[in-house]
């Protein structure tokens, strides 16, 4: 792990248009394809315009992103503690995949008032919604870094902090300009949700080929609201119910996203109702990914804080191990439903996306 840079200055999208108010509107144009094309990290480098209108841009709207940059051992992770304003970070990762493909892992948020035992953003508390330029600053970052090594940001999630259905003008806004400006296509953009049912629906009447996944991580009520209380608003019914409604109007494949905690949701017991559930609700056009737990370590003395988990305290959730995961991926195959297992990626940097937080909370 080494800190690879920090880079200067705040950079505040909202104020292009009115820097360029008085210019030609040609300028606005070059101004768009500098940034969000070229990747442009000073005005300098914008030689179509005349010298004394790039100084003055330096000025008026410096391009420098305020951001520390951690780099995993083995260089496939980077993590970013990017800056704004009021100087509270959001993190975003840079995933470098063996098949070239390149995914930033971004927040929607500061914090999460959603409150999962499992996750370290839950952990924060909610601090406040992200603007849709900070969201695309956070992509426009490992934008810019990837340019030096003649390589593009391919695919975005948004599984960094926060929960995107209750930022969700801000998040679509940033979705859409990122196919839009960044072009980065639709269907390589994903979204996901711990299961906003409105969110869901009003998401479906998008008219762009976004992805969506939705964090399951429980195959019943009872543990699905011990594991994540929103359950208590929007039931598994009402969630699954919402996914069948969403593959029925897009025709897109939805990905189930299921975290496996040693002990807590990864029996086959478990797996079976999984199928059960699964099956009741959604006809096709749904994968099972996998998760391992990432210790997040940040609550050690357990999971009795909303005494949820209190007659097991002390009680430290740990990841299922590579047997029970085999396992309760084979009980899916078993019952027909498609299994993948993902690795979390950037984990020596907690790294992880949705488990971003504990860090940031320590600064
Ligand atoms: N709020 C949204 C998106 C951010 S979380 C959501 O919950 O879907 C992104 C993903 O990371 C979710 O599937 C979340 O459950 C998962 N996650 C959270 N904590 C984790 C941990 N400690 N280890 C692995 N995945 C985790
Ligand atoms: Fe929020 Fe998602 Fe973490 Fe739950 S898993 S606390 S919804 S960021």
């Amino acid at each position: 792990m080494r800190t690879i840079c920090a880079i200067l200055l705040q950079m505040n999208l909202n104020k292009l248009k009115t820097v360029f108010a008085d210019l030609p509107k040609f300028r606005l144009k070059q101004a768009f394809k500098a940034i969000f094309n070229d990747f442009a990290e000073s005005w300098d480098e914008v030689t179509v315009f005349p010298k004394d209108l790039r100084a003055k841009l330096n000025t008026d709207f410096p391009l420098g992103i305020k951001a520390e940059l951690i780099e995993s051992s083995d260089g496939k992770t980077i993590k970013a503690l990017v800056s704004f304003e009021d100087t509270k970070g959001a993190e975003a990762v840079l995933m470098h995949h063996s098949d070239s493909r390149n995914t930033v892992c971004v927040s929607s948020q500061i914090g999460c008032a959603m409150g999962c035992e499992f996750c370290a953003t839950g952990d924060m508390g909610f601090k406040r919604n992200l603007t849709s330029d900070e969201i695309v600053m956070q992509v426009l970052l490992f934008s810019r870094l990837l340019k030096r090594s003649g390589q593009r940001v391919t695919n975005v999630t948004f599984m960094g902090m926060g929960e995107p259905f209750l930022n969700y003008d801000e998040m679509i806004s940033a979705a859409k300009f990122l196919n839009k400006e960044l072009g980065i296509a639709a269907r390589h953009i994903s979204i996901s949700t711990c299961g906003i049912v409105g969110g869901i629906l009003k998401f479906m009447k998008e008219p762009f080929q976004f992805n969506l996944a939705i964090s399951l991580h429980a195959p019943n009520n009872e543990l699905r609201s011990k594991l994540m209380p929103v359950n208590r608003r929007f039931s598994l019914e009402k969630v699954l119910q919402a996914v069948a409604a969403y593959i029925k109007e897009t025709n897109r494949k939805v990905m189930i996203e299921y975290l496996l905690i040693k002990d807590v949701n990864d029996s086959a017991e478990n797996a079976k109702e999984l199928v059960k559930v699964l099956k009741k609700y959604l006809v096709n056009l749904f994968v099972v990914n996998l998760i391992p737990y990432n210790p997040t370590g940040s609550r050690p003395e357990g999971f009795a804080n909303k005494g949820t988990f209190a007659k097991r305290t002390p009680f430290k959730f740990e990841p299922s191990s590579g047997k029970n995961i085999a396992k309760f991926k084979a009980v899916l195959e078993d019952g027909g439903i498609e299994a993948v297992q993902r690795f979390s990626f950037g984990q020596k940097i907690a790294g992880a996306c949705g488990q971003l937080g504990t860090r940031l909370k320590n600064r």
